[in-house]
């Protein structure tokens, strides 16, 4: 794991790994005021501190700063503390309060600690308190991201309300910054799945909401649909605005009571350096155990380096049911070591696919555990499937339940079991659920437990393995810091 470093300086806590270096500016609240990547474009890819604000409506009482802005960037006097939670990853810890440009303070403190967690994974918790209450308040803004000029690219995935498809999949758009002359490229009202900002090809981040997304959807008033999310983009650069509540323009108020916790991951580039950039693999699919070694040989002669084994349904024979350790009987799991064995011979690393998301009815796990673990999209529908041919490849299910960890342990199992190379996982993207046993809140993501997932895979196969993923057209930087190989579809 690439481990974060730490400095602290008069001026900044300085954090920085292989790839980019970020300072937490101490007179600004401890708020980032410079991300650079070390082998990206070398300018600091913020125009300004990333802060929190708070927006009164304009009376007389409050008039020093017309806007009525309190931001955590505008405490000077923040307690920032770095600790280290565990091996390799280290903690900032800033506690406040909200201020406005003059200094003047409201009742309502700030406490955010950012975790920096491994390759390319940063974890920011904001934390929005006020024992005796601040009435108020037109509009929560959890996070201000502004960007540099020069960015060409975004990228986002709505809100599960909003979702392409009544299976709350889909639903996502790529926007041209380059074309667009639209100064706000997205608008939501609702909290977002994830947003990306890049320089194609040079650098850039992803935000996403953690798995919790009642306090982004509710934590500031009952009703989904009162925040503004959007992207903008002028001259002067892009910027990234998160806000959980927003009602500045008709002056509707709401008071800040008790403590709000607003829990977001940010992903950055780990950008290699150009020399280190790898040659496109040769790969194949393979689907059969019984794939013979005069196969084996010739794709092999073709140029094939690696092959993704995947079996996960094939019409009127048995096949590699997901979520199953041993997919065949004794014959065929012989002819499947004996194809490993093989594809050694030929130099050519093999490794099995495994699915994120699907199990298949025929299993025990399935029977077992389906109605506790599925991904609910709708309270009044049963389990949803992906179906192939004449079956299916499994029904979905949602990683914030027992499947993450059942998942995890098949996964140890099919590796123990066979002398693979590693492992392929279908391309790792969260899935909105709605599951009332699954969390708190209208609807929840499982994008905390899959990167939990993810990290434990790249710690399973070890430095010896690879971790490919199958590709798909959604922006993850995460999964392209994680992955050895992505793999195009079929
Ligand atoms: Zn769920």
């Amino acid at each position: 794991m690439n481990s974060a470093r730490v400095e602290d300086t008069d001026e900044c806590i300085r954090v920085h790994s292989d790839y980019w270096e970020i300072e937490h500016l101490k007179r600004a609240g401890g708020a980032w005021n410079s991300l650079v990547f070390k082998n990206g474009s070398q300018k600091n890819l913020l125009r300004g501190p990333v802060s929190s604000a708070i927006r009164f409506a304009r009376t007389e009482e409050n008039s020093a700063d017309p806007l009525g802005y309190y931001a955590e960037s505008n405490d000077s006097e923040a307690r920032i503390s770095v600790e280290h939670p565990a091996s390799g990853t280290v903690a900032v810890v800033a506690e406040g309060t909200y201020r406005n440009v003059l200094g003047e303070s409201v009742p309502i403190g700030f406490r955010r600690r950012t975790e920096y967690c491994g390759h390319g994974l940063i974890w920011t918790t904001l934390q929005i308190m006020s024992e005796c209450g601040c009435p108020g308040a037109v509009e929560v803004r959890a996070f201000g991201v502004p960007l540099r000029s020069g960015l060409t690219d975004a990228y986002a995935r709505f809100h599960p309300t909003q979702a392409g498809s009544a299976d709350l999949l889909g639903g996502r758009t790529w926007l041209d910054l380059k074309q667009n002359t639209n100064p706000t490229p997205f608008l939501s009202r609702f909290t977002p799945l994830q947003i990306s900002c890049f320089e194609r090809g040079v650098e850039g981040l992803e935000l996403f909401p953690g798995s919790e997304l009642v306090q982004w959807d509710c934590g500031f008033k009952l009703d989904m649909g009162l925040g503004n999310f959007r992207i903008g983009h002028d001259a002067v650069g892009a910027s990234i605005g998160l806000g959980p509540y927003c009602m500045g323009f008709r002056r509707m108020k709401t008071r800040v009571q008790g403590t709000t916790t607003l829990r977001l991951g940010i992903a950055l580039n780990e950008v290699k350096p150009r020399s280190t950039v790898k040659k496109p693999l040769r790969h194949v699919f393979v689907t059969n155990p019984h794939t013979t070694d005069a196969q084996i040989e010739q794709l092999a002669a073709e140029g094939v380096e690696f092959i993704c084994y995947r079996d996960d349904y094939r019409d009127g024979t048995e096949f590699w049911r997901n979520g199953a350790v041993a997919p065949y009987a004794a014959d065929g799991m012989a002819a499947l070591h004996a194809l490993i064995e093989s594809c050694h011979r030929c130099s050519i690393q093999i490794v099995p696919y495994v699915s994120t998301h699907e199990l298949h009815p025929a299993t025990h796990a399935y029977e077992l555990h389906a109605r506790d673990w599925m991904h609910t999209a709708a309270r009044s529908l049963d389990v949803v499937h992906t179906w192939s041919g004449q079956g299916e490849l499994g029904g979905l299910m949602c990683l914030r339940s027992g499947w993450l960890d059942y998942r995890k342990k098949t996964i140890d199992a099919i590796l123990s079991n066979l002398p693979w190379d590693g492992l392929c996982l279908d391309w790792p993207s969260p899935m909105p659920c709605c599951h009332p046993g699954h969390a708190a809140g209208p609807f929840h993501s499982d994008v905390d437990e899959l990167i939990d997932l993810l990290f434990y895979c790249k710690h399973r196969v070890g430095k010896e393995g690879a971790l490919a993923f199958l590709a798909s057209n959604e922006s993850s930087i995460l999964a392209a810091n994680l992955a050895d190989y992505i793999l195009p579809r079929e």
